[in-house]
């Protein structure tokens, strides 16, 4: 039997470098192996041939079993065609996408002035001044650095995982299971854990920014409503307990 911890993969944030259980998932081993594998042979693509002729086969013997069956995997259902274009729009309209984009373009447009680096580049040069010590340099520095990649790791994060949340929900498809074993649950708590993150790492961002006040009063306001809106969406996230990460 091995260690790993089944689905754990499937609520985390995904930041495998920062992640304490590591070694405990199922994703990452693959992902390492096949990063092991792609260092170590050039002709990397060639040795997916395998995998390319297992899955061709696969497909023959489903297809197979459908025919035996009188299935045509060809033929659309026109039913499930248009309850699928109806669950998209309405997830594209629902407020937590329109929130959640919003969020995500306010975010985009001021990282994208790049006032971080300006600012870690001010500290450097007053440290070399002797305006600052090298301790209190280092320790702003890492505070910033930190933050922006928190908001850089989060901001599309949220819009991603909403949208999957919100597709489970109007899907309908997990009704029949209590809320605490819906998985879009699971998905709307790491999307909210993930919001609190971003509105600490801009409350920090605020210490050091004054004249950018207002604007970044308004990203945090945007996501703060994009976390009132998730709530009020899936008011029983909290019933959902991530493998590993919640104990
Ligand atoms: S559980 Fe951890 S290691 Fe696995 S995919 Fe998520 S963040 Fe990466």
């Amino acid at each position: 039997m091995d260690n790993f911890i089944s689905g754990i993969h499937n609520y985390c944030d995904r930041w495998c470098e920062r992640c304490v259980y590591a070694d405990r998932c199922r994703v990452f081993a693959m992902e390492k192996e096949d990063r092991q594998v792609a260092a170590n042979d050039p002709k990397w693509e060639t040795s997916l041939e395998p995998i390319t002729k297992t899955l061709e086969e696969a497909i023959k013997l489903l297809d197979k079993m459908a025919r035996e069956k009188g299935i045509d995997l060809t033929r659309t259902d026109p039913e499930f065609e248009k309850e699928r274009a109806e669950q998209k729009t309405a997830v594209e309209k629902h407020p937590l996408t329109q929130k959640s984009m919003a969020y995500l373009e306010l975010s985009r447009q001021w990282l994208e002035q790049g006032l971080v680096k300006i600012c870690m580049d001010k500290i450097f040069e007053e440290v070399e001044l002797g305006i600052r010590t090298m301790q209190e340099g280092e320790r702003e520095i890492l505070l910033l650095r930190e933050s922006l990649e928190v908001i850089r790791w989060y901001h599309h994060f949220i819009v991603a995982k909403s949208h999957r949340a919100l597709m489970g929900k109007e899907g309908g498809y997990e009704k029949v299971l209590p809320e605490k074993d819906r998985d879009y649950n699971g998905t709307a708590k790491i999307t909210r854990i993930a919001i609190e993150r971003s509105l600490r790492a801009w409350a920090t961002l605020l210490g050091f920014f004054e004249e950018e006040e207002s604007a970044l009063f308004r990203i945090m306001a945007a996501l703060q409503q994009v976390q009132a809106e998730l709530e009020q969406t899936f008011p029983d996230m909290d019933l959902f307990v991530r493998p590993g990460f919640d104990k």
